[in-house]
């Protein structure tokens, strides 16, 4: 560890308020790529690879097409399913 880094009180007092699911859902949206990536980087030096993982999946959810962490939209997957079509018959249609 740095030797910069005198109080490890504080070190545990960041990985603990930055843990919380809530506080990522707020803010990592609204963090750019690179700032996000910086967080998880710290978060995962300090020993907290599953909160600097939510940090990215939930930044992630407002990426957009090009952005680095973007997952794609699951709602250009969805179809409009007419059940009459699969009958087949004139009549019904
Ligand atoms: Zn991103």
């Amino acid at each position: 560890m740095s030797t910069l880094i005198t109080d490890t009180n504080e070190l545990t007092h960041f990985t603990a308020v930055f843990s919380s699911h809530d506080l990522a859902a707020d803010i990592a949206p609204r963090l750019s790529c690179i700032e996000v990536e910086a967080l998880a980087g710290l978060l995962r030096a300090l020993g907290e690879p599953a909160t600097a993982d939510t940090w990215i999946h939930e930044h992630a959810t407002d990426d957009e097409i090009g952005d680095a962490h973007y997952q794609g939209d699951t709602l250009d997957y969805l179809a409009t399913i007419d059940p009459q079509d699969n009958l087949q018959c004139d009549s019904c249609q």
